[in-house]
């Protein structure tokens, strides 16, 4: 493919859509790139490491980022969305929101804005588990490496003051919503997925206890750069986490929440309970599992993370959490199936492993796209339209950058048959 030829969309910048994006790039295809987030690199981003090497996701993230930086073939969009998108394969019309950051391309990220910014917002990165200034980095390791001024404070004085305040001139007070018109020829839909909302798990307790978090909110609480600092303490009161009771399938394959398995809580479960039992070398971790799913090459990292004598597997279907007045921990409730007993056991911190839905579950963009009745997208048929990643089913890392190089295949496949 030449300059001349059509260019490709990737709709989401996660480790999908930045996988699709490279990949088709790399064969001389030129890509777009719109992520609705103010950085790439999606969920992968928030996680403190992958299974099962357990490496800092900036691994897999930074080799990306340089192939991206080091082609000119890429472009992309941060902080933007499609806003209407119509034709056929091989010649799409698709028209791209970008939304203002307030910050240009003089930004060094030296924070000077931060430092006479007051007004604080919930830190978007971190799950709300702290908060932020409104002038901030998304995260140590953001790309692009540049701040973004809350639209909350726009037309304030701090807004005036934070830009007073840049040595660079890299606040633009006056930046407005763009939309831009494109032209394309395939377009790769990798808009990834969302925890469930476990509030809705009334029985097990988030929402109205502190110390009940989710997988991905434990993500955070275990990354240095998390509202922690990487310290495993308790949100209620900031002691030490001693003891954290995993509690499986929380909604997964459960008609009344996610009817399905999301294949890799298990997985996840396993390398959190490396986190706490190596930062607080004295603690206690319990996996409450109906059935552990640790397929294929996870087969051995499942019997290493088990050897582990404080680490304690149960099969078992928690039916409770409540509040243990005297400890001020939490009473974990159910029945080991195993042992044909009752479990009860109290523990500092509860992590609730949530299933993924896709990001299509709530809107299901109306596209040349099929789904099931979860949200997840089952097929495009002859559509230039092609799925990828986790919109498609939950899946781990590994699967999803092979979906998205298949993908990218089938993208430049539409583009060059036009
Ligand atoms: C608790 C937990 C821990 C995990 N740990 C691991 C692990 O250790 N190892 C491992 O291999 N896997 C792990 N996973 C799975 C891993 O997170 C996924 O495989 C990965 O996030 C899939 O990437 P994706 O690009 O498909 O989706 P996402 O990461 O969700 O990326 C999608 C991107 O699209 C953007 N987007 C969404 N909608 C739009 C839109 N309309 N317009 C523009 N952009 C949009 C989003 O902002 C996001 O950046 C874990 C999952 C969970 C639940």
């Amino acid at each position: 493919m030449g300059d001349e030829d059509q260019k490709i969309l990737v709709v989401g910048g996660g480790i999908s859509g930045i996988t699709a994006a490279v990949e088709a790039a790399e064969t001389g295809a030129n890509v777009v790139i719109v992520e609705r987030n103010p950085y790439l690199g999606g969920r992968v981003a928030q996680l403190n490491q992958y299974f099962p090497k357990l490496c800092p996701p900036t691994c897999g993230l930074e080799i990306n980022f340089r192939r991206i930086k080091n082609n000119p073939k890429i472009s992309f969009f941060t902080q933007a969305e499609v806003l209407s998108l119509s034709g056929k394969p091989g010649d799409y019309s698709v028209a791209i929101q970008v939304n203002p950051r307030y910050v240009n391309d003089n930004c060094t990220a030296c924070g000077k804005c931060a430092e006479v910014c007051e007004t604080t917002v919930p830190n978007q990165i971190n799950y709300g588990m702290d908060s932020v200034k409104a002038a901030y980095l998304p995260h140590q390791m953001a790309y692009p490496f540049k701040y973004v001024i809350d639209s909350k404070i726009i037309g304030t004085d701090e807004a005036v003051k934070c830009a007073q305040a840049c040595p660079y001139n890299a606040i633009d007070l006056e930046m407005k919503p763009e939309t831009l018109n494109i032209q394309v020829g395939a377009i790769v839909w990798a808009t990834g997925w969302d925890p469930y909302e476990a509030e809705k798990i009334d029985y097990l307790g988030f929402g109205r206890l502190p110390n009940v978090l989710t997988s991905v909110m434990f993500e955070r609480l275990a990354a240095i750069n998390g509202p922690t600092g990487g310290k495993m303490v308790r949100p209620s009161d900031g002691k030490e986490v001693k003891s954290v009771a995993f509690v499986q399938c929380a909604g997964s394959r459960d008609e009344n929440h996610l009817a399905y398995c999301s294949g890799v809580c298990c997985l996840a479960s396993l390398k959190q309970s490396t986190y706490i039992r190596e930062r607080v070398p004295d603690s206690k971790a319990f996996i409450y599992y109906i059935d552990i799913r640790a397929m294929g090459k996870y087969e051995d990292f499942y019997t290493k993370v088990q050897q582990d004598k404080n680490l304690s597997l149960i099969k078992s279907k928690i039916a409770r959490i409540t509040e243990d007045k005297e400890s001020g921990g939490l009473l974990v409730e159910g029945e080991d199936i195993s042992a044909g007993s009752k479990v009860s056991q109290v523990v500092d911190l509860v992590v609730l492993a949530v299933g993924m839905r896709p990001g299509t579950s709530k809107i299901r963009p109306d596209l040349e796209m099929n789904y099931d009745d979860f949200g997840f997208v089952t097929g495009s048929g002859d559509s230039g339209i092609i799925p990828a990643g986790c919109v498609k089913a939950p899946m781990e890392v590994a699967a999803s950058l092979q979906d998205a190089t298949a993908a990218a295949l089938k993208a430049i496949q539409v583009a060059v048959r036009r």
